[in-house]
């Protein structure tokens, strides 16, 4: 078969199938991609590298592509990304990015910038399930999942900005918009490609998965891929869990508790516990015990992250002395907690404001939630 008629078939093909994310591709499926176009092995590594270690956003970038094969890939894969409709520095050094989807919703990525590394919180569903009382997402329900090219669209977007200031993305935390773990087959591809030494390189303790408690997904978790797990845990008796955490009904303390002493146990990685403290509601002595004994038999590591208060929901944040006591409380029993405060609070006013205007100017759904910048996850 000449090159031409198999460029034809590729072209043909390419009117016939639905185009695919190109950035929802490994290195292999690339690799099998061009080799069923008869394309030799050192050049899908070409293609490959151009993704993953230059983060290209179109083939026009591969100066060493061939042009047919530049069509091809045109032709085969969708190149277009999300569009970014603002992105809003703090004064803190995080940056928020309000971003459209092809599908016209929203999702929003925050670039939080440290000394010594870059941190990169992604979305990875528009909207959610889970209905947690205390949370923007929780309240605007769920729209759909992201693709694998949308999650790892954040990346290079983000990748991209971080590397014109001369600096590496180098962490990634699915702390935005979404349930990773409801949307597992594309979270999990996305950290295989995030953390792969033929991907992107990142270290697995730097790509962090926080999850609400979808109990056999941790479990699944833990054989199928290798990153840190993060826990929103918010509340240590069920009674009060529930009230704020839905999915506790589904999947009690006792049940989650089992399946992380099991992750813990297969990975022999640490878990970080975060922990909301909500005036009133679940940071008193009372809850504190209540902590320190779901604790006992992990190693781990505690947030303590005090809420952000939003219009529309009930609660509010402590005092310091409040939380100070709290922390003081686990500290005297061993448990270190470190306070983390949400970063980017100037520039998108309380969570939520940001995307809530963009709702009232495009009258397109939806608001976006509360992202946390929750420093110092395992590293
Ligand atoms: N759905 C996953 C990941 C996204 S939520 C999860 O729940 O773990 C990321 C973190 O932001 C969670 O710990 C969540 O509880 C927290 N969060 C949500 N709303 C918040 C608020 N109003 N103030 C402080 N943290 C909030
Ligand atoms: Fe969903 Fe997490 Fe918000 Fe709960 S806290 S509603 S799980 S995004």
């Amino acid at each position: 078969m000449s090159d031409t008629t198999q460029k034809i078939q590729a072209v043909e093909h390419a009117k016939v199938t639905p185009s695919r994310g190109y950035l929802g591709l490994s290195r292999e499926d690339w690799s099998s991609f061009l080799e069923s176009q008869s394309v030799p092995k050192f050049r899908s590594n070409q293609v490959a590298d151009w993704v993953f270690k230059h983060f290209a956003k179109s083939t026009s970038e591969m100066t060493n592509v061939s042009k047919d094969l530049r069509a091809i890939l045109d032709n085969q894969f969708d190149w277009t990304l999300p569009e970014i409709v603002s992105a809003l520095d703090s004064k803190d050094g995080s940056t928020k990015l309000l971003l459209k989807t092809t599908s016209g919703q929203f999702i929003e990525s925050v670039i939080l910038r440290y000394e010594g590394r870059v941190s990169l919180c992604v979305s990875s569903q528009v909207g959610c399930k889970m209905a947690c009382s205390f949370c923007q997402t929780g309240k605007l329900g769920f729209f759909r999942h992201l693709t694998t090219h949308e999650i790892i669209a954040q990346f290079l977007i983000a990748a991209r900005i971080v590397r014109d200031e001369g600096r590496r993305l180098s962490h990634v935390v699915f702390m935005g918009m979404g349930e990773p773990l409801d949307n597992y087959d594309n979270v999990l591809k996305s950290v295989q490609m995030l953390v792969s030494p033929d991907g992107f390189g990142l270290s697995a303790r730097h790509v962090t998965v926080s999850t609400s408690g979808i109990v056999p997904k941790i479990r699944d978790l833990a054989k199928d891929a290798r990153c840190a797990l993060a826990v929103s845990l918010h509340a240590s008796r069920d009674e009060l869990r529930q009230e704020i955490m839905p999915i506790n009904r589904k999947w009690d303390l006792a049940d989650l508790k089992t399946a992380l002493l099991e992750y813990q146990r297969e990975t022999g990685d640490k878990i970080t516990f975060e922990y909301i403290m909500i005036r009133d509601k679940n940071c008193g002595l009372r809850e504190a015990k209540e902590l320190v004994k779901f604790l006992h038999g992990f190693r781990a590591k505690v947030n303590l992250i005090p809420f952000n208060a939003h219009p529309g929901l009930p609660y509010q944040r402590p005092t310091d002395d409040e939380i100070r006591a709290f922390q003081v409380y686990l500290a005297e029993r061993s448990i270190a907690a470190p306070v983390r405060y949400s970063k980017g609070l100037d520039v998108s006013g309380a969570c939520g404001q940001l995307a809530a205007k963009t709702q009232d100017s495009l009258h397109l759904a939806p608001r976006r939630k509360s992202v946390i910048a929750v420093d110092n996850l395992p590293s």
